[in-house]
């Protein structure tokens, strides 16, 4: 999962000292609010930190990511891997 690094757009928060840094899934919607003190916030790019090619996501990084896998089993019923 991709570290990405959030500063405030204005203001201060006690909470995350106003820059952060988060893991976040590729798949995530990007993030416009401080979870912490909800203002609002912008991502900040740092050149060494962006990949170039992503690479897809697997299913170890989705669960890590705290998605719930399913898998389809034979029965037409869907199990937790
Ligand atoms: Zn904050």
């Amino acid at each position: 999962m991709p570290l990405y690094e959030y500063e405030l757009c204005e203001g201060d928060c006690a909470v995350c000292g106003g820059r952060f840094t988060l893991r976040r899934p590729v798949t995530a919607k990007p993030l416009t609010q401080c979870p912490a003190c909800k203002k609002p916030v912008r991502r900040v790019i740092s050149s060494f930190n962006t990949p170039k090619l992503l690479k897809p996501l697997s299913v170890t990084d989705a669960k890590k990511a705290g998605f719930t896998v399913l898998k389809r089993t034979g029965k037409g019923e869907y199990e937790r891997q």
